[in-house]
């Protein structure tokens, strides 16, 4: 009797778990989509699922994979997990393909975000932490690959995105279409495209004393009104903490990505769970942790551990996600960001490591979605309202 009831705990856990796995290209979770076909617990902590993808060769497979595992850590009762992968039939398809487009037309809010965007939130638990500045350089770098970028400056009371990108001016509207225009500028092959608060406040220096909820509004319309147009990622500078604003961006954009941004000191990787946590409750993927200001590298190549070591690999650990990569301390990306050109298009050691964080999310931590190779993708294109049964 004790043992069956343990094992409903168990398998009740591992559901909840499972919850947290969203689908990158259907929105929703592996749960809700009706994907997780088998749960079976053998022996010694055995656990054996069976999942179903909407197509077996979906490319987006590995990703779930992995985020099925990283979610599975978590449940101390099991120590090995072993996925079959299957293909939903095509009734089953198409009742997860309704299930998912009744979610996002309920969730989500009609955004001129296109549906192929991977976007990614870049958030950090405090401010000081170096999370604009990864913003500002991880956008550059995409876009230095020939990526079409958008970067949505959300920190809307710290805005420091057109300073470090170098962007000056005010954001126009077209009268035609009647939406805000984003300032814009090449990069290599590929473009950025920016939106911030600072576009339309007089100066720097101007006090934005507005309430929660008006930023929030703030937010929306630069979600909602921008004519954002052709987007590959779009990177969101997150206000520190977990605010109205940070609730409000995970509810408007319940397929996003976050990457969380955090020093090598104790008390950062502390606060930096806090907006972990509240991400995972928005059922928000996190694709992983950088840790920023990691150590100073002198001239003979001699490190020293300022900020202590380890917090961003005890934090990445602990949210069962990869360790993106450590920027070091450089004084160069400080004044690179004040004269508005990112460390990222430059050498040494700080672009070096971002370099490598660009490549990752690229190649890895948050893929692009290729219409072409999954099926699914054109049909949520039109939401369609169903009975939620
Ligand atoms: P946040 O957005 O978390 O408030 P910022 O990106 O504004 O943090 O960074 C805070 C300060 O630290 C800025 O002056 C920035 O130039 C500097 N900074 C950030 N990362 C580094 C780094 N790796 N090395 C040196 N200075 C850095």
């Amino acid at each position: 009797m004790e043992s069956l009831h343990s094992e409903v705990e168990t398998h009740e856990k591992i559901i909840n778990q499972l919850r947290g796995v969203v689908d990158p290209e259907l929105g929703s979770d592996i749960v809700d989509l009706g994907m997780v076909k088998d749960v079976l617990i053998k022996n010694e902590g055995h656990l054996h699922l069976t999942i179903a993808l909407t197509t077996s060769g979906c490319p987006l497979r590995a990703q779930i994979q992995k985020d099925v595992h990283a979610k599975m850590r978590s449940i101390v009762e099991i120590n090995r997990v072993t996925i079959d992968w299957t293909e939903l039939s095509d009734d089953e398809r198409a009742k997860t393909m309704d299930r998912a487009r009744f979610n996002l037309s309920k969730e989500e809010i009609a955004t001129q975000i296109p549906k192929s965007t991977k976007s990614i939130m870049i958030a950090s638990g405090k401010g000081g932490v170096g999370k604009s500045s990864v913003t500002a350089n991880l956008a550059t770098g995409l876009a230095a690959r020939g990526l079409t970028v958008g970067v949505l400056d959300a920190d809307i009371w710290g805005f420091s995105i057109p300073q470090m990108l170098g962007f000056e001016g005010r954001l126009a509207g077209n009268e035609e279409t009647q939406k805000i225009v984003p300032l814009e500028k090449r990069i290599g092959d590929g473009t950025l495209k920016v939106v911030s608060m600072g576009f339309l406040v007089d100066e720097n220096k101007s006090s934005l004393n507005w309430r929660g909820l008006i930023l929030n509004r703030a937010v929306r319309h630069f979600l909602e009104d921008v004519e954002w147009g052709d987007l590959d990622y779009l990177v969101i500078d997150m206000p520190p903490g977990t605010g109205d604003v940070q609730m409000g961006l995970a509810k408007m954009l319940p397929r996003s990505d976050m990457i969380v941004v955090t020093t090598p000191s104790k008390t950062v990787q502390t606060v930096a769970s806090r907006v972990a946590s509240m991400a995972q409750s928005y059922y928000l993927r996190i694709a992983g942790v950088i840790e920023n200001m990691t150590s100073f590298i002198n001239e003979d190549g001699k490190k020293y551990e300022i900020f202590g070591s380890g917090g961003g690999a005890q934090l990445a650990e602990e949210l069962g996600v990869p360790l993106l990569g450590s920027i070091p301390i450089d004084p160069i990306v400080s004044q690179s960001s004040d004269n508005g050109s990112p460390i990222v298009l430059e050498d040494g050691h700080a672009s070096e490591a971002l370099n490598a964080i660009v490549d990752e999310i690229i190649h890895s931590a948050v893929p692009r979605i290729n219409p072409v190779d999954c099926t699914a993708h054109n049909t949520l294109e039109t939401p369609v309202s169903i009975k939620n049964d």
